[in-house]
């Protein structure tokens, strides 16, 4: 009788990022254990993350091929023009969907939703195992495989393992992989919120000198676009005062910051914080394990693109384990694995050096980085070709893009 269980692909983590990783290789035909040290249902209720992420074209893309987005349903909200606006400044941006041919610039999805549908399509599908409520207590790598001992008294050999598992990666630290990280002392307020009128599918950036303050279109039970997402970041120790303020004046500095442009608008859910911070991964292989979404890199929300970031990072993977099986290559093997470290690893410095510099230069108070700023806001807005750039690499379609993310089949 066999001591462990055996798989192709040993997944850990079942986040947005993990569980995406388990469909596509699914897909491409390999076989996979999932685990996860908190049950689906209770990552699926509505306590348990109150955002909602901005999925890019592309990662829609990816999401269609995979049968994920068609079990959203409706749960999902376009958005058609990004406005863009520093403090008080009149120098604004605005991304207007008509410079791409009418082409919405991403889509809102509130998390508890994506979560839900990815977990039931990781349920239809007999390639991949998954088990909850479990850690790894010892992970072995070597030339004949991974072997994993679960804290559940299981053993699992794989070829690979993928590290799913977020920030404080259990796979990373196993594997003396270092981190490069730093605090930006900035926290994230998130909250939702109701309007009078209609938003039109317009999301709206404000920069302030603590943070950026983000108004992201979302529906309402009934279909009305009278629903927004609220990402409000400021210095950690502003968000901790506002916190603690009675409902009444947290409102009034809401409604300042919010303006008064969709009418009155008042709050329909919990507050979540999240504190920021940035993180990358010093590698993201090592012998028969990668790391994927932020396991590998941990991203500043500015620009919503940590999850777009994620989806590339599996969408690249599976291409290459893909095509390394078809020529009889072992999938754990370096050569893959370095194919997917070459490709990931350009991509993946550009988004944190480009949301980290984007932080740096909007969230202060310095005269000259304003006046610079501002003139860049201007300068962006009536540049056809480099807004037009600017868009596309939003919506994830610059680059040399793998398959999925292409709406290609692998
Ligand atoms: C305020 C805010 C707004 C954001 N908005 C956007 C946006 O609009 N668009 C966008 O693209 N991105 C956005 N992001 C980023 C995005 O939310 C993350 O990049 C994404 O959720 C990362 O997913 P993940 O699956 O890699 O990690 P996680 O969501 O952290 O999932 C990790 C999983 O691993 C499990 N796990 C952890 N440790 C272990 C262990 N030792 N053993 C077993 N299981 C383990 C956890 O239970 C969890 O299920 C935002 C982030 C913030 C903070």
């Amino acid at each position: 009788m066999k001591k462990y269980l055996e798989t192709d692909v040993l997944i850990v983590g079942r986040g947005m990022v993990g569980a995406t990783t388990a469909i596509a290789l699914a897909r491409a035909g390999f076989n996979s254990i999932i685990i996860d040290q908190v049950k689906p249902s209770d990552q699926n209720i509505k306590t348990y993350d109150g955002r909602a992420s901005a999925i890019a074209s592309a990662s829609k893309k990816m999401l269609e091929q995979l049968d994920i987005w068609d079990r959203l349903g409706e749960n999902y909200t376009p958005i058609f023009d990004i406005r863009v606006s520093d403090q008080s400044s009149k120098h604004f941006l605005h991304y207007e969907r008509h410079v791409l041919d009418s082409k919405p610039l991403g889509f809102m999805v509130e998390n508890r939703h994506f979560r839900y549908a990815v977990n039931n399509e990781l349920e239809s599908l007999e390639p991949i195992t998954p088990i909850s409520n479990v850690k790894i207590e010892t992970i072995r790598r070597n030339n004949e495989g991974v072997f994993a001992a679960l804290t559940n008294q299981q053993t699992i050999k794989s070829t690979l393992i993928v590290g799913a598992d977020g920030r404080q990666s259990q796979v990373r630290t196993d594997a003396s992989i270092a981190l490069t990280r730093f605090d930006y002392k900035q926290t994230g307020i998130v909250l939702t919120v109701e309007h009078e009128h209609d938003h039109n599918n317009i999301a709206h950036e404000h920069f302030y000198s603590g943070g950026p303050f983000a108004i992201l279109p979302m529906k309402n039970e009934s279909g009305k676009n009278i629903r927004s997402s609220i990402v409000w970041i400021d210095k950690t120790e502003q968000i901790l005062k506002i916190l603690k303020l009675p409902d009444k004046q947290f409102n009034s500095i809401l409604n300042q910051k919010f303006g008064d442009f969709l009418g009155r608008i008042i709050v329909v859910s919990s507050k979540w914080t999240y504190p920021l911070s940035f993180q990358f991964a010093d590698k993201c292989i090592d012998e028969r394990l990668v790391l994927v979404g932020d396991a590998s890199h941990g991203l500043h929300p500015i620009a919503g693109q940590g999850f777009n970031m994620g989806l590339r990072d599996v969408a690249a993977l599976v291409e290459v384990i893909t095509n390394n099986a078809r020529l009889g290559l072992d999938i754990g093997g370096f050569a893959t694995l370095r194919e997917y470290e070459t490709w990931r690893r350009f991509d993946n410095t550009s988004m944190l050096f480009f949301t980290d510099t984007l932080n740096r230069l909007f969230s202060n108070n310095i005269l000259p980085l304003k006046v610079i700023r501002q003139l860049g806001l201007s300068i962006t807005n009536n540049l056809g070709p480099l807004k037009k750039y600017l868009m596309l690499y939003a919506m994830g379609e610059v680059g040399d893009l793998p398959k999925l993310l292409k709406g290609q089949s692998l």
